[in-house]
């Protein structure tokens, strides 16, 4: 697209627009005489393999990150290197950009606002501002008739007050701005609640009821903008400290009843936002004979995330389609078919804490086993936490890639699963 080219009108189209998707990325693919533009608001890893999965289907790519060595920054053909909410860095985005999707839930809600107004942005203002506020997105899940824990609302000392007592134990968490298990914390009495919230500055916050988990599971959607909406398996997921470290997806990992129950969820989740785009919804699977299980269900909605998610990175060496490519499809008005998971699969999440001093961890040794796919991130320096990268295990069967699996995760120094 020529860089003088008048802005283009049409972002998401109004509650049942005529179909196809009448905004400028309606379809639209690069050809031998121009060239279309994909953006992503973000650099990290996410970005990054968005940028492969776009480039891959012969779209250019820009990214706005203000990091000069960001990951998706270093592989994307432009990269605008500005805050996410500088006018102009946002302006020249949008001049180069057919479409732009967002990797990181708190982008400010305003920029992708400011982007709507001449170009196609997907996910959308509003479904990203309600990801990125506990309460509020608690509020969207209960208004789709879906499960969550049992909360309180926190923003003033007369709510910290009233909360009701059998929400302790429970995990204080602020309304926006965490990740990782981050901005969260474990309290047990009122006296702990209150210093907590102190200790957090007195932001707005969410006090959930602590819940006995029998696991963890998440389920990715992709929706378009004529309402299609396909998922991918669901992916049961081991986290450690508040951040992923395992995620299985196979035939059996998870009661079939539960399955089924989880993909409606996330769907209707999603269809109420008018949602188009990825979007990732995390559940949690109850302790079957616990007094909450019995109360609440057995499967209880936590949170959702409105991008391609870090449980959901199998699906690129597992799937015929994957989640990055799923995004480049809503994000351009490509058709969107229900993916296939052709192998079993598990993936191991590579944090910092197993890069030694000097040097990587040792992946000659575990890329000699049969099944393992490296992705790393590119990122320069390793440290506690971080998410360097991410091994993916797949095989004929679910034995073979288990077994495979625990063999790498030795290896590599993670603990067993
Ligand atoms: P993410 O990186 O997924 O965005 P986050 O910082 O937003 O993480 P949560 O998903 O809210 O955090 O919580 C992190 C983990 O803490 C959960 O995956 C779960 O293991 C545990 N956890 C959170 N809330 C509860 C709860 N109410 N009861 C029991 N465990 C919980
Ligand atoms: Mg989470």
């Amino acid at each position: 697209m020529s860089p003088h080219a008048p802005p283009l009108h049409g972002s998401l189209p109004p509650q049942g627009a005529d179909l196809p998707w009448g905004g400028p990325a309606a379809g639209r693919m690069s050809s031998a005489n121009a060239e279309v533009t994909l953006g992503v608001m973000g650099g990290g890893q996410l970005g990054r393999m968005f940028v492969h999965a776009a480039q891959r289907m012969g779209y250019f790519t820009a990214v706005l990150d203000p990091d000069p060595l960001s990951p998706a920054g270093r592989v994307s053909h432009h990269h605008i290197q500005t805050a996410y909410t500088d006018p102009q860095g946002l302006a020249q985005l949008a001049q180069r950009c057919v479409a732009i999707t967002t990797e990181f839930e708190n982008v400010p809600a305003q920029a992708l606002a400011q982007l709507a107004q001449t170009r196609t942005v997907a996910p959308g203002a509003n479904g990203v501002a309600i990801a990125q506020d506990r309460a509020r997105e608690k509020s969207h899940f209960e208004s789709c008739g879906v499960t969550v824990a049992p909360y309180a609302v926190i923003e003033t000392p007369v709510q910290l007050a009233v909360v009701p007592e059998d929400l302790l134990p429970g995990i204080l968490k602020t309304a926006s701005m965490g990740y990782d298990g981050k901005g969260q914390v474990r309290v047990t009495t009122r006296a702990e609640l209150a210093s907590a919230w102190d200790g957090l500055k007195q932001v707005p916050c969410v006090l959930e009821k602590m819940l006995p988990l029998q696991l963890e599971c998440s389920v990715i959607v992709a929706r378009g903008a004529d309402g299609t909406c396909v998922n991918l398996p669901v992916q049961r997921n081991l986290h450690r400290d508040g951040i992923l470290a395992v995620t299985e997806v196979y035939e059996g990992n998870l009661p079939p009843a539960l399955v089924e129950r989880a993909v409606a969820a996330a769907k209707s989740i999603a269809s109420g936002l008018q949602y188009v785009g990825v979007l990732c919804v995390e559940f949690f699977v109850l302790e079957p004979d616990s007094p909450a299980a019995q109360a609440l269900g057995g499967l209880v909605v936590n949170e959702m995330a409105p991008r391609p998610h870090n449980s959901g990175h199998y699906s690129m060496d597992a799937c015929d389609v994957s989640q990055f490519e799923l995004q480049v499809r809503t994000l351009a008005g490509l058709p969107l078919t229900q993916p296939r998971q052709h192998s079993p699969a598990i993936m191991l999440n590579l944090l910092g804490d197993i890069w030694p001093d000097a040097g990587t961890p040792d992946f000659q040794s575990v890329l000699a086993l049969p099944g393992t796919h490296l992705h790393l991130y590119g990122k320069a320096r390793a440290s506690k936490g971080r998410k360097m990268g991410h091994l993916t295990v797949t095989g004929a069967t679910v034995e073979q890639v288990r077994a495979t699996a625990v063999q790498a995760a030795g290896l590599l120094g993670i603990a067993a699963f």
